[in-house]
């Protein structure tokens, strides 16, 4: 068996019995590794970049689900919006809109994920837990029929400091905690909380974390 199969069996052994999904993020490797894993049966990729999503999805199997994680620019949604299955990365109401717009034109409903920002650093992106409030409270939500927030993301600092790390988790999981008790309705419907990459996911799990975003542990350093 090859060490990528491996190490996706090795992690879905870890988290499926705690309920939760691994997203394999495929950024920057070549379609031959990410093939191994889809032979392998596994269909859930990750990437950041929206040309090379665009170059995989065109080159591979159409039963994929593809999940964009990285910053997306408003213009470049229309690029995605045929074949998306979620976009973990939405930080703010004018992206959702537009993909909303987008999704339209193809008659879809994008799922997508607020994308909180948790970190200490300033760099990292993500909206607050208040313009995330200002978007599940907006009528303008109620109109938007081909998007669906399904959830929240959200990526912690860079540091080994593992009480930092956790308490960050802490939060978002609070926060989403929080907001699933506003009504549902057809398309806001909480059930993802994307936390946890290679450094962290065992952490995110513990908790709380439905999805985690595992890059360099499945298919080696970048
Ligand atoms: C690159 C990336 C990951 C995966 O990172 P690894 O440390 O390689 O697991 C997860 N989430 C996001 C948003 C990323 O950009």
């Amino acid at each position: 068996m090859s060490a990528i199969v491996e190490n996706i069996q090795r992690i879905e052994n870890e988290i499926k019995p705690k309920g939760a999904t691994l997203i394999a993020v495929s950024k920057t490797k070549p379609i031959e590794m990410l093939m191994e894993a889809y032979n392998a049966g596994f269909k859930h990729f990750g990437e950041n970049y929206v040309q090379e999503l665009v170059g995989k999805y065109e080159q591979m199997p159409k039963d994929i689900e593809w999940h964009l994680i990285g910053h997306l620019q408003s213009n470049k949604v229309k690029y995605i919006a045929g074949f998306v299955s979620m976009i973990h990365s939405v930080d703010s109401f004018k992206l959702l809109k537009e993909i909303d717009k987008q999704a339209q034109k193809h008659s879809r409903v994008v799922d997508c994920l607020l994308q909180i920002h948790i970190a200490e650093e300033e760099s990292k992106s993500g909206m607050t837990q208040e313009e995330a409030i200002e978007i599940v409270n907006s009528t303008e939500l109620t109109e938007l029929n081909n998007i669906k927030i399904v959830g929240l993301m959200g990526m912690t600092t860079l540091t080994d400091d593992e009480t930092q790390i956790r308490k960050e988790f802490r939060e978002l999981k609070g926060f989403f905690d929080k907001l699933k008790q506003y009504p549902k309705t057809d398309n806001l419907q909480l059930e993802n909380l994307s936390m946890g990459m290679s450094g962290d996911y065992e952490i995110a799990i513990e908790e709380g974390s439905t999805m985690v975003r595992v890059g360099s542990k499945i298919f080696g350093n970048r």
